[in-house]
């Protein structure tokens, strides 16, 4: 570890900071290096009120006097980019998506204006900078815009003149000119997306928990931390429904080749490296549980899949599961509502019969080739549990079972006691081998 310099802030009329500057660590290890880039995202409850965003513009000084050159992206505080949401919608029930854009990119515009009027109180040089102003280019899908490319000369050029660079999330702009949205949780795309711009190998996102679990820790109670895991093993956590990070972000960061250090904004300790290293080959390894407390089952019939999946598609929805069988479609589709996706049907002569009382819970593995212990391990988990298993959809690297809504904090606490994952400091744990003698299950 290198020292830490003395960086706390001369008191005037400045007010105290939540933590003193002088305890921050802000810069060991890896993060060391004078001159040094690096780009770090805040969440919104990070920024939440004037006393988080004020503790947050301390830490960023800290890091700019210990010699790195800072990039914080930030959200809007939380619940602001709801309640922008909502007001447009008391105003009208369909606003036009263009517009809808433009409201909503003001949550994270707001942020980063103050979090720089916090800085240049605390007497340090900032410039916040809009997506447009970062060079952060999509593609016209207003509300879930794709990123096309990033050009961040005026990022650099901030950092050489020794500001600290504060560029909004989950905004960019289109090729004519418009404001984009990436779609909700857009923010940590951004981050993952302007660390690779500026050539980085990792980006660090501050949020609300120290870190990602082998569950949700609300739900059950004896979740670990993991310290690391791979982009796939996010991947899989994120999309069944772990929200500590969006999913396309760690796509990104996948296919970019970033780490994604996720921390707490409120402490110094070390969070959670989503890396880029791959797992041990044919390593069996249990590395957390997800849940999704609704997540509806479709059916529909007398339309093929394809037309289903095409219906959606326009509409920008994608299919999470889907069995065809005897003139019958059946598919979840995670991250839409009901509302929304019966109305994308409705266009076509279709029966649609909505199971809405369902959740999910999924165990996400890397199976080492042992993926029916692992089914076994989970199958077996629930039924002992009592609860009644509506759709079970498998891949090598997950087991994702439909659940009466109310039984997913049941569901997802039995499926982490059967992998031990309570037990696991860092957190492997092994499908188990299940044979003719020995019951099928750990627990
Ligand atoms: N403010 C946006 C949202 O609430 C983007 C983000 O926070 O990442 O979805
Ligand atoms: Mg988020």
């Amino acid at each position: 570890m290198t020292a830490v310099p003395d960086t706390r802030i001369p008191s005037g009329s400045v007010q105290p900071a939540p933590f003193p500057v002088g305890h921050l660590p802000v810069a060991t290890g890896s993060e060391a290096g004078r001159g040094r880039r690096v780009v770090w995202k805040f969440g919104g409850t990070s920024i939440g009120d004037a006393d988080r965003l004020r503790a947050v513009a301390t830490r960023l000084i800290a890091a700019r006097r210990q010699g790195l050159q800072v990039v914080a992206v930030l959200s809007a505080k939380g619940g602001a980019t709801d309640d922008l949401v909502s007001l447009a919608h008391k105003v009208s029930p369909k606003p036009h998506p263009r517009e809808l854009d433009a409201l909503l990119a003001v949550g994270e515009s707001t942020s980063c204006a103050l979090a720089a009027i916090a800085i240049h109180e605390l007497g340090e040089r900032a410039v916040s900078l809009t997506g447009p102003q970062a060079g952060i280019y999509t593609d016209d899908s207003h509300g879930n815009a794709r990123l096309q490319r990033v050009s961040p000369e005026r990022v650099v050029e901030a950092l050489e003149q020794d500001m600290i660079v504060l560029v909004t999330g989950f905004q960019g702009v289109s090729a004519n000119g418009d404001i984009t949205t990436l779609g909700r949780g857009g923010s940590d795309a951004s981050a993952v997306a302007l660390a690779s711009a500026l050539g980085l190998r990792e980006c660090d996102i501050f949020t609300d928990v120290p870190g990602v679990f082998t569950a949700d820790p609300r739900v059950v109670p004896g979740a670990q931390k993991l310290d690391s895991l791979s982009h796939y093993e996010m991947l899989q956590l994120a999309d069944a429904g772990a929200r500590v990070l969006q999913t396309r972000a760690v796509e990104l960061a996948a296919a970019h080749d970033i780490d994604i250090h996720v921390r707490s904004s409120f402490t110094c300790d070390a969070g959670t490296r989503v890396h880029r290293g791959k797992p041990m080959l044919e390593e069996a390894r249990v590395c957390g549980v997800a849940h999704l407390h609704h997540d509806p089952l479709y059916t529909v019939t007398g339309v093929s899949s394809a037309a289903v999946s095409a219906a959606l598609a326009r509409r920008d929805m994608a299919i999470g599961s889907i069995i065809c069988c005897e003139g019958e479609v059946q598919f979840t589709a995670p991250g839409t509502t009901p509302v929304r996706l019966v109305a994308a049907l409705g266009a076509m002569d279709a029966g649609v019969a909505v199971r809405d009382e369902l959740g999910s819970v999924s165990v996400v593995s890397m199976t080492g080739g042992n993926q029916p212990g692992t089914i076994t391990t989970a199958l077996s988990a629930l039924e002992r549990s009592g609860i009644t298993v509506h759709l079970v959809a498998c891949t090598p690297n997950r087991v994702s079972c439909h659940v009466p809504a109310t039984d997913v904090d049941r569901a997802a606490q039995a499926l982490h006691d059967a992998f031990g994952l309570h037990e696991l400091a860092g957190a492997i744990a092994t499908g188990g081998v299940p044979t003719a003698q020995e019951k099928p299950s750990h627990a």
